[in-house]
């Protein structure tokens, strides 16, 4: 930010002058050290007054000489504390005052529009973990140990301003020392709210399966290490939420929980004591192990270091080059795994598709089958929060899931949101978002809406951004698609309060709007939008769409030739009927059964020509323009899977396949496939016909799966290519959740050296990322 220099032309004289002033300081200023860092400094520099927090934020008055002050503003502005974000700034001079000599900090005011920003959780310090690794420390071994630096926020917090009564910590009363730290505006300690220490704050409990106390504090801990050494299955209490935790080098182990958790392919993410741990594991750039060790520390998507590493069970990740790798982020977390030093499986723990289990109990009733034992505290989790999920495209940073230390996601407008503006986001990867003052607040990562316990997850959400912010909807944006839940949330909120309007905005056009927001971008753009299925116009199903497209709308000038979704919904479950379609294009079903091609002739031919009924009849076939099917149907026809198990698999494995050969491999094969433009249509057919000839080529080909693979991406992103070509001068936008594939970004980029691609920064490309580009629609479509 700017830092008006106000010192030139005053003379000396005006510099020793006695003045007061009033600073209003709002952004990420509480929670964070803020105050104590204010104290520290107008003490140095020798200023009486005052400061407080309240719900727009900091306000301090400070009383000294000119050139203190200029010094103090300075300070603040160029050197805050590290986990503070100062989004705005005002200083106004006022009277002196005659009974001024000290600087003190006052209680907290609460007052009507709440805009501070709530500050996400953050890892454990350095020093905080020098302190429970020193035997002489209070708090050594102590596994809830945080100060101003570092510790839970908004999983804990119930109201603004941050005070301990508004915490999950009002409970716990401070020991004397405890409270001496919290007291002193010189300790690292002061005003960090969840503080505290093994004489007064929570403590572990091991317990059965069924909730029996099995042991208490230190020993609970002592107790887990050698069940997950023996292989059990524990569920473990975090910062946001329970995980699945077992150990990784043990295959009976990690099979066991893909049995009980009936989760036969997706990947699990893995804990490392140490980088060191996770430089075994995968292979990096030092960009990515910065990612990892950041005070984020998200699950990093990494390679997997195969020359290395020989432990981990091969059921971690199967089929996928990449490891999705973490290190520890509580106290908790870093006793465990120094005790353990070996890897560790630490999934969600949740019922399949349902939000991150927040409380013991519900790992009792819905999980009692999944685990051997359950490690827990008793500071309760106010606010779930699932781990974020990242990975690093071309030394760019890309949020897979936006969660715990990334969000809530606070964006500083310049220009002022008329109505408090909700953005209700889309139906998978939910997330929700607010406007409001001179902020875009972006929820964590909330889920998929096809449970009632998944609705309720988004119910509880949306009233705590409610409460927090004391934010009342006036202005609605949702997603155009009518049955989303939170369509329907939003149509029955306007229909039962007055005032109020909703405004639906195109899923596709909300991805790019996503990006546009991201950057602050309102003019145009030519964006692409490769999804898998969301409603377009006139009832399409849409997903692989361009559009230039500024704040105010779109024209979708491409699109993907559509073909048949055989069964609808089904085929998304099932893509070999996908793949059939687009085969049905081209053969009869006798022809079909003849042809050598493996998938095919796993399928019953009764199963065949009832589906070509089907189709023909265009009966329960829906058709589709998504690149996201075109990924599954592709991912059937070279065998890498028969039923998807998770979404962005069929991108993943393609992935993987085209990464087993190199780029010199392909060109010297002398294989590509196109993908013509013909009046705004790409033109799927055709392109499907080139991969299925090759398929059926009797030339001999090693490794024939790797060439299409990565023929298959080379052509999609020259398609985008091609048609960025013919807009040079227009900024560009990839989004939906296909450009999560490494390899089709990586490639568009080197294709698109010559043009500006507007950044995806901290919003998520996929449907997390929809609500902010519905907010970033609704804040510019209101009087
Ligand atoms: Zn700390
Ligand atoms: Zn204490």
């Amino acid at each position: 930010m700017d830092i008006p220099s106000q010192v030139h032309d005053i003379d000396a004289r005006s510099l020793s002058k006695i003045e007061r002033v009033e600073l209003t300081v709002s952004g990420i200023v509480q929670g964070v050290g803020f105050r104590p860092f204010v104290y520290r400094l107008a003490k140095a520099l020798q200023l009486c007054g005052f400061t407080f927090n309240h719900s727009q934020g900091v306000t301090i008055e400070l009383q000294g000489t000119r050139l203190n002050i200029d010094k103090f503003v300075r300070s603040l502005k160029q050197t805050p504390p590290p986990l503070a974000r100062i989004d705005s700034f005002s200083e106004q001079v006022i009277a002196t005052q005659h009974e001024c000599s000290k600087f003190e900090i006052k209680q907290s005011q609460a007052n009507d529009d709440a805009q501070v920003a709530v500050s996400a959780d953050k890892s454990s310090c350095q020093d905080c973990l020098d302190e429970i690794n020193d035997p002489n420390n209070r708090h050594y071994h102590y596994p809830f140990t945080n100060c101003t630096n570092c510790g839970p926020r908004y999983t804990l917090i119930n109201a603004l301003p941050y005070d301990r009564k508004n915490t999950s910590m009002a409970t716990f009363e401070m020991c004397d020392q405890c409270a001496k730290a919290y007291n002193d505006p010189l300790d690292r300690r002061y005003h960090a709210q969840p503080v505290s220490c093994p004489r007064c704050g929570p403590s572990l409990s091991l317990t059965s399966a069924t909730g029996d106390i099995l042991a208490t504090k230190e020993t609970a801990l002592e107790q887990t290490v050698s069940l997950l050494k023996q292989g059990d299955i524990l569920a473990i209490k975090g910062l946001g939420g329970f995980h699945l935790v077992c150990d990784a080098t043990n295959e009976v182990a990690v099979t066991k929980l893909r049995q009980r958790k009936q989760r036969p392919a997706k990947p699990f993410a893995v804990m490392c004591s140490d980088l060191a741990m996770a430089k075994t594991l995968a292979k990096g750039s030092d960009a990515e192990w910065q990612l990892l060790s950041s005070a984020e520390r998200p699950i990093t998507l990494l390679a997997r270091n195969n020359e290395q590493d020989t432990s981990l069970s091969s059921s971690v990740a199967p089929g996928i080059d990449r490891l999705g790798l973490f290190l520890p982020y509580t106290p908790l977390h870093h006793l465990l795994l120094s005790e353990l030093n070996r890897p560790l499986v630490a999934t969600s723990a949740n019922r399949s598709g349902e939000p991150i289990i927040t409380a013991a109990d519900e790992i009792y009733t819905h999980l009692g089958d999944v685990v051997d034992a359950v490690l827990d505290h008793n500071r309760p989790i106010l606010n779930g929060c699932d781990d974020s999920v990242v990975q690093m495209i071309n030394g760019q940073l890309q949020v897979i899931r936006l969660a715990r230390g990334y969000a809530p996601l606070t964006l500083h407008w310049q220009q002022q949101v008329s109505a408090h503006t909700l953005a209700l986001g889309a139906q998978q990867k939910n997330s929700i978002a607010f406007g409001f003052g001179h902020n875009l607040v972006l929820s964590p990562h909330i889920g998929d809406l096809f449970s009632l316990e998944a609705e309720q997850y988004f119910i509880n959400t949306l009233a705590t951004f409610k409460r927090l912010y004391r934010f009342t909807p006036q202005y609605l944006v949702s997603d155009k698609h009518p049955e989303y839940a939170s369509s329907r949330w939003a149509k029955q909120y306007c229909q039962t309060h007055d005032n109020t309007e909703n405004s639906q905005v195109q899923h596709h056009f909300a991805h790019i709007l996503s990006i546009m927001a991201a950057n602050q971008y309102t003019d145009k753009v030519l964006g692409f939008s490769f999804d898998g299925t969301g409603l377009g116009d006139e009832q399409q199903l849409w997903g692989g769409e361009a559009m230039l497209a500024d704040v105010h709308g779109y024209r979708r000038i491409a699109h993907l030739k559509p073909f048949a979704l055989i069964g609808n919904e089904q085929a998304i479950k099932d893509p070999r009927r996908i793949m059939l379609a687009l085969l049905f294009e081209q053969y009869t079903p006798d022809e079909l059964i003849a042809l050598n091609i493996a998938p095919i002739q796993s399928l019953p031919t009764s199963v065949i020509s009832n589906l070509y009924q089907l189709w023909h009849k265009k009966v329960a076939s829906q058709q589709t323009s998504s690149i996201g099917r075109l990924f599954d149907a592709l991912a059937c026809l070279l065998g890498l899977m028969q039923k998807t198990q998770f979404e962005g698999q069929a991108g993943m494995l393609i992935e993987a396949c085209a990464n087993q050969i190199s780029a010199q491999q392909l060109i010297a094969a002398n294989i590509h496939f196109d993908l013509p433009l013909v009046d705004g249509v790409w033109q799927t057919d055709m392109l499907w016909q080139q991969i299925v000839a090759l398929l059926l080529a009797p030339k001999p080909l090693d490794n024939k799966n790797a060439f299409i693979a990565r023929a298959f991406m080379d052509c999609l992103a020259r398609a985008v290519a091609d048609l960025a070509a013919q807009y040079p001068s227009l900024p560009l936008v990839l989004s939906g959740g296909v450009f999560q594939n490494r390899y089709l970004l990586s490639r568009c980029h080197d294709l698109l050296k010559q043009q500006q691609i507007l950044p995806s920064k901290q919003v998520p490309v996929n449907d997390g990322g929809i609500a902010l580009g519905q907010l970033w629609y609704g804040i510019h479509h209101q009087q």
